[in-house]
């Protein structure tokens, strides 16, 4: 005979957030983030121009060669949506994801926080910082309002 646990003592396990598909292109942006706490962009060592998403070849110039760069972390709202159905685990109704305008010209999706969803504006200014998600995730997150 088999003992089970009472139901208030069975483990629950609980659902972490989906995991990004790493490639060579995009493990810096993920390293950059959970080892120095940085947001970095893919640049281009030959026109320095900056791309997000990564890719191999420089849209501009065609190079295949290119460096991370750290951002500031200052930017501002270009869209936004507020997510209510469906809801997958670990999300709850009503959050808030957002296209972020980095300063230095490149466009990032992620959560926007620190806002109520009637009173975000496009324009609005956000600081980006890298934020632990579950023990082996960090992902950039806006807060809104700007650092000097
Ligand atoms: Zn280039």
């Amino acid at each position: 005979m088999t003992e089970t646990l009472p139901e208030a003592q069975t483990p629950v396990k609980q659902a972490l957030r989906p995991r990004p598909a790493i490639n060579l292109d995009n493990a810096f942006f993920f390293e950059s983030l959970t080892e120095r706490g940085e947001l970095s962009i893919q640049q281009c060592s030959d026109c320095e121009e900056l791309r997000h998403p990564p890719v191999p070849m420089c849209p501009q110039c065609h190079s295949l060669h290119w460096a991370p760069k750290a951002m500031s972390g200052r930017g501002s709202v270009h869209s936004y949506v507020v997510l209510h159905h469906p809801i997958v685990p670990p999300f709850e109704a009503g959050y808030i994801v957002a296209v972020i305008q980095l300063e230095e010209g490149p466009r990032v999706v992620m959560n926007l926080e620190g806002v109520e969803r009637e009173t975000v504006q496009i324009g609005m200014p956000v600081t980006v910082s890298a934020e632990r998600m579950d023990e082996g995730l960090v992902l950039p997150v806006a807060h809104a309002g700007g650092r000097a």
